[in-house]
């Protein structure tokens, strides 16, 4: 078996081969995550942070990577890619899982099918998957979210050609507080009432495979026709763009949409002067239409909220029993976004339904405990984080935010990031910004890793819970 240190070190010169084949987007789309782990006789194992890596390598760039190898390493007999997580956390929904199952189902047959129709299949196979559950009629309007609320209802109600009034409509807004859920009521609401309307629903990291899909079949002239052909798109978490060539594909099909007076509707975490990674030109047409943005939801909201979550549970189930008092516990102590305040319910409804106990106020300050320990995410800032990890470790905010990477320095770091996903509202990408511009997945890896040690490691669970502590109290 060759020394690891000796594949790592000679591992540098096949990423360099990569790159110079691939061109520098798809090498950072695909490889630039990817990890030698081991060189056995000609048995190659290399390593990706997610699921949704491992089977997009597999079924498109198997043959590339194992020839570049052996131009590097000698005669391979085979290349393994593997998740670098344990299977049970590596298969959590998270933003970049999403689109695995997608992928996994038509990657086999991608070298078959011309793309036009494999991107008609994914455009297909998305709108069914809207949440049948995201409509206007079960949006809550409150002041947090009235004003994205009522663009997207004009949006949505508009008769074809009749004249749009803003282009693109870009909303913006943290993680939990409807984004999606707007865009979806956007398309079911077409779908419904204007159905001579063609509406294509993508996350910009299903635009980014679909491109890739096209380059790879030679057709990407096919790729943007099927822009040609829609009156109302729709692209969601657009912070995931990556990337020159994206950008400018993106950029490409956004113009001729625009320019046709067709409506584009984005939804990103942060406003578009603060999407770092894309594009000036960009930024400043996104900016061009109508930018809004949705807050945290108020009490009022939350109680509105919680009622019509609880009224669709009790739908689904009559037996649940949560009183009035115990949703109104929860609308005061859960303060975050819709997306808690369903998981707070959710978890009281099972705690009820597992222990077939009636839900009292103390029952359910129970269950809470650990969701109030951060009773307003807005309240704890990273940098407060940043400070207390870096005095408790003794390492400087300069050191955590570099590209440092000593274990000394690393380990403080991952339970910095650790600490701002669970104790404040912000988006992963937006922590890695504040992480001394890190990528997302690096976040994810990062809260992850330690979501995971701390369940085997006890010295680390008491140092996370004192930081948590420590944090709290300011
Ligand atoms: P985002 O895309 O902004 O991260 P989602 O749209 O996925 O958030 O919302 C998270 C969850 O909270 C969804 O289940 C959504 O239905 C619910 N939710 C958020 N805001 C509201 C609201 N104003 N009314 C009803 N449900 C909401
Ligand atoms: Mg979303």
């Amino acid at each position: 078996m060759t020394v690891l240190t000796d594949v790592k070190t000679r591992w540098d010169r096949v990423a360099q081969r990569l790159r110079a084949e691939l061109g520098e987007d798809l090498y950072t789309s695909w490889f630039a995550r990817m990890e030698p782990e081991e060189l056995d006789g000609g048995r190659l194992t290399v390593s990706v942070p997610t699921r949704f890596l491992k089977s997009w390598i597999e079924t498109h760039y198997i043959s590339k990577l194992q020839k570049i190898g052996e131009a590097e390493l000698g005669p391979l007999d085979s290349v393994h890619v593997r998740v670098r997580m344990r299977a049970g956390v590596a298969a959590r929904p998270q933003a970049e899982e999403a689109p695995a199952a997608a992928v996994q189902s038509q990657a086999p047959q991608a070298h078959q099918v011309p793309v036009i129709e494999a991107a008609q299949a994914a455009a297909a196979d998305r709108m069914p998957q809207l949440d049948p559950g995201q409509t206007f009629d079960t949006f809550v309007v409150g002041p947090s979210n009235q004003l994205a609320h009522a663009a997207m209802c004009r949006v949505a109600d508009a008769a074809s050609g009749a004249p749009i009034s803003f282009n693109p409509l870009f909303v913006h807004a943290g993680s939990g507080l409807g984004k999606t859920h707007l865009l979806s009521a956007v398309a079911h609401r077409i779908r419904e009432r204007r159905p001579d309307r063609r509406v294509m629903f993508l996350t910009a990291e299903r635009f980014m495979i679909n491109f890739v899909m096209a380059l790879r079949q030679r057709d990407t002239l096919a790729f943007k026709d099927q822009f040609q052909a829609i009156d109302v798109l729709l692209i969601d978490d657009f912070q995931f763009l990556q990337g020159k060539t994206m950008q400018q594909e993106f950029c490409n099909a956004f113009n001729a949409l625009v320019d046709s007076r067709r409506q584009v509707i984005v939804a990103a975490d942060v406003p578009p002067a603060q999407l770092d990674s894309i594009d000036m030109r960009m930024r400043s047409r996104l900016m061009g239409g109508l930018v809004v943005d949705i807050e945290l939801p108020d009490l009022e909201t939350r109680r509105r909220i919680l009622q019509s979550r609880y009224q669709t549970m009790l739908k689904r189930d009559p037996a649940v029993l949560i009183p009035d008092e115990v949703l109104e516990f929860i609308a005061t102590r859960v303060t975050g976004s819709g997306r808690e305040l369903e998981g707070a319910l959710n978890r009281i409804a099972a705690y009820q339904q597992f222990n077939q106990a009636a839900v009292t106020l103390d029952l359910a300050s129970l269950v809470l405990r650990d969701m109030q320990a951060s009773p307003d995410g807005s309240r704890i800032k990273i940098d407060d984080i940043l400070k207390i990890v870096g005095r408790h470790f003794n390492v400087g905010r300069t050191d955590l935010l570099s590209p440092r990477r000593a274990r000394s320095v690393v380990v403080p770091r991952q339970i910095g990031m650790y600490l701002a996903k669970k104790l404040t509202a912000r988006s992963l990408p937006e922590i890695g910004r504040r992480f001394g511009g890190r990528d997302h997945s690096t976040v994810l890896h990062a809260v992850r890793k330690i979501e995971d040690q701390i369940k085997t490691d006890d010295k680390l669970a008491r140092e996370v819970a004192l930081l948590i502590r420590l944090v709290e109290q300011g």
